[in-house]
């Protein structure tokens, strides 16, 4: 009879992956489900910066497809389309459903991301993939020479507005407040980038267009004056929420829905563990991601042999 897993790891993105290539070194057997593809939102960001190793920086995509290489090379088994849709307590191991299989394991690490959040505003939902968008790398190239807005004030909306410059013709980057949140290098290159714009303190109320987004009626938040600006091109960076629906009210989260854990990755479940983006940390990071993977693999080795309650 085949050996139960020791690890299923439900998550393949940064964190999801250390994890698999930690467990799948230390000769756990591992089994890591991808909901959707591998790499998580890191596979969709065209150049990362900030990964230490890299000077030139490194494209997302590779990056990630470095780490799943370095993984399956130790023998890290990853099923992927396998969207798991719920876990189970079976006395001390656990069950993972992916649509009516079902995988038992000693020890589970969540490593499920987290994905963009929506404005929803009117038009948003029916616009979406004719001109509204959440995602730079995919579809920025299908803007050349067009004019955009851009939503949001983050690290994540400034490097897309950034990345966006290489295609658009111009972008307004709409903001609630009149100060930009992402880090200051980020606020330095847009600001000195010909093609970007700001309209402060503004929120998006509506979406406009028929087949395809035409314009948006914006309102500033201080004058309360209402206009229409044109565009070909929304991109919706505000923030993120984490992909926890699957756990129902299985672990403890906080407010905001993330999983809240112990130092050691653990959550209110022994023997279920939380990695990256998903988890209540302050910093959604790559290089965060991938220690807290690493660490959560590290933890549940020490769970399945009985050091760690
Ligand atoms: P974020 O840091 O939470 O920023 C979200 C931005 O959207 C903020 O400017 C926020 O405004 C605005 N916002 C939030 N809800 C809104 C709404 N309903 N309507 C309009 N605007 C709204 O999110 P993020 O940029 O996606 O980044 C997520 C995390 O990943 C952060 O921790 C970030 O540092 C990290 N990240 C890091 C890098 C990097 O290091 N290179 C790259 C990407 C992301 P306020 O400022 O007024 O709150």
């Amino acid at each position: 009879m085949e050996r139960i897993n020791d690890i299923i790891i439900v998550g393949g993105g940064p964190a999801g992956l250390t994890a698999g290539l930690y467990a799948a070194r230390a000769r756990l057997k591992t089994l890591l489900l991808e909901g959707e593809v591998l790499g998580g939102q890191a596979a969709t960001t065209e150049l990362v910066e900030n990964y230490p190793g890299f000077p030139d920086g490194i494209s997302g995509p590779e990056l990630m497809e470095r780490i799943e290489r370095q993984a399956r090379f130790f023998g890290l088994e990853i099923s992927a389309p396998s969207m798991a849709t719920s876990i189970k307590i079976k006395g001390e191991a656990k069950e993972i459903a992916v649509e009516g299989t079902k995988y038992p394991a000693k020890a589970v690490i969540i490593a499920t991301g987290a994905r963009p959040k929506k404005l929803n505003v009117p038009g948003e939902r029916e616009l979406q993939g004719r001109g509204v968008s959440y995602c730079a790398t995919c579809d920025g190239a299908l803007f050349k020479g067009k004019k955009l807005l851009v939503i949001g004030g983050g690290d994540a909306a400034m490097e897309e507005v950034l990345f966006l410059t290489k295609f658009a013709r111009s972008i307004l980057v709409v903001h609630r407040r009149d100060e930009l949140r992402a880090a200051k290098i980020l606020q330095e290159r847009v600001f000195d980038n010909k093609k970007v714009g700001f309209v402060w303190d503004s929120q998006i109320l509506r979406i406009l267009g028929e087949s395809r987004v035409e314009g948006a009626i914006v309102r500033n938040k201080k004058s309360g004056e209402e206009r229409e600006i044109k565009t070909d091109g929304i991109f919706v960076y505000i923030g993120t929420e984490p992909n926890t629906t699957f756990l129902g009210n299985l672990l403890k989260l906080d407010r905001e829905g993330y999983i809240v854990t112990d130092e050691n990755m653990m959550t209110s479940i022994p023997g279920i563990f939380a990695a990256g983006d998903v988890r209540c940390n302050p910093l959604k990071q790559i290089s965060v991601a991938v220690g807290e993977g690493a660490t959560a693999a590290i933890s549940a080795q020490k769970y399945i042999e009985g050091h760690l309650k």
